[in-house]
């Protein structure tokens, strides 16, 4: 028997695979050393997680053992209400919350309960790519509302109105965002809830890097603008405190619930059929959250992250032919190139032949589910040297491909 690909894969688009990464892979395996800007994974880049995280990540291994409630740990949960009590999410209830391996397994969750055949759900444009993929892999339609980068990357809200239709469930808001590094301004989330209130449609809201902001930057939970609405929140421990490999994030329901019923009952089925969340991350949830603060010494003035975003900034905004919006928030930069300057067709080719000739791995802007082909994402993560090297490095080639 022949073992094909599923059929329900078939019009998922996650782009973990393609030219660019099966050429870096072929490079790392002829021995080249390659310098990856395209992923957001804090601790190989020397962001270790806090002492008392991992200390408590040791010291509960022990009580760690057998599988927990299905939605989590009472002690972790009561700490993510208790955070979100001082943020405009006053009141929330234990059974409101779910732990799951990462927001990665709850984006999934909750796009498998909400979704039917046909019904589509409002998606940021560039987006994060994940929830196109789970939103198409439950059987619904992702719709793209534009980011407007001539606004700092902000939500067209023109766009999302049109967009709306008699399918439309919900709409997915990442703030700040991932790969823009925008920070949305209340004026903004305010005009998102009052489209999603004229319509009664859910909103997603992925929230991962909210603890990450820079200068003037403040982030509101737009689930605390809309009380009156049915919201989801998502959050967890892999950005802000540097732990992705632990796989510890958390959702929380918002607002009201009785047009909700069937929806949350699905939840919880598909949360009890994953048994649990990481048991030990578990543990150290409540250690992070209501511990010292180290990312708001990283992203302060004279702050790691907060010098690098400068850095990435400056350096990209002097090459010729690259525009680029400065990141208020997240990890990286999302630039774009004037083709018309270079000897490239398409974003894809800058990334292959950046690869090879420089070594040094970017994504394509495609591979946020943009139309355009001259986007490019760079990961702000690596120390000043190295960034300002690497982006050296791409002023380089594209000198050496201009028109
Ligand atoms: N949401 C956004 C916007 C992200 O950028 C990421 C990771 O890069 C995730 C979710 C996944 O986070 P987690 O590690 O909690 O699964």
């Amino acid at each position: 028997m022949e073992f094909t690909q599923a059929a329900k894969l078939q019009n998922v688009l996650y782009d973990i695979r393609g030219p660019v990464l099966d050429e870096a892979a072929r490079m790392e395996n002829e021995g080249h050393r390659i310098l990856k800007l395209n992923i957001g994974n804090p601790a190989p880049f020397g962001f270790e997680t806090p002492d008392e995280i991992l200390v408590d990540f040791i010291r509960q291994a022990h009580v760690s053992q057998g599988y927990t409630d299905s939605k989590g740990i009472v002690a972790a949960r009561r700490a993510v209400a208790q955070h979100y009590q001082t943020r405009g999410l006053p009141g929330l209830r234990l059974d409101d919350i779910y732990l799951g391996n990462g927001v990665s397994e709850l984006i999934q969750l909750t796009a498998q309960a909400l979704v039917n055949d046909g019904d589509e759900v409002l998606i940021p444009m560039p987006d994060y790519p994940l929830w196109t993929a789970c939103v198409t892999l439950a059987g619904g339609t992702p719709v793209h509302y534009r980011l407007d980068e001539d606004d700092d990357w902000m939500p067209d809200l023109t766009d999302i109105a049109d967009k709306v239709t008699p399918r439309t469930k919900a709409i997915v808001v990442i703030n700040p965002n991932n790969p823009t590094g925008a920070v949305y301004t209340k004026e903004n989330l305010q005009g998102i809830v009052d489209i999603a209130r004229k319509h009664g449609l859910m909103i997603l809201a992925d929230e991962i890097y909210d603890k990450i902001l820079y200068d003037d930057a403040t982030h509101t939970s737009i689930a605390s603008l809309a009380p009156d609405l049915f919201t989801i929140t998502y959050n967890g421990l892999s950005k802000a405190y540097r732990v992705a490999g632990f796989r510890a994030g958390w959702m929380v329901l918002y607002g009201p619930k009785e047009h909700a019923k069937g929806f949350i009952e699905g939840l919880d089925m598909l949360s009890n059929m994953r048994l649990c969340a990481n048991a030990p991350a578990q543990h150290v949830i409540p250690t992070a959250l209501g511990g010292y603060q180290t990312i708001n010494d990283l992203v302060a003035p004279g702050g790691r992250l907060r010098e690098q975003r400068d850095v990435a900034y400056e350096s990209l905004a002097r090459i010729p032919g690259v525009s680029v919006n400065k990141a208020k928030g997240a990890l990286y930069m999302f630039p774009k190139l004037d083709l018309d300057m270079y000897k490239i067709e398409d974003d894809e080719q800058f990334a292959l032949g950046l690869l090879r000739q420089q070594k040094i791995l970017i994504t394509k802007g495609t591979g946020f589910n943009i139309p355009t082909h001259d986007h490019f994402r760079v990961v702000t993560l690596p120390d000043v040297d190295v960034l300002e090297n690497a982006i050296d490095k791409i002023a380089d080639y594209l000198e050496g491909i201009r028109r």
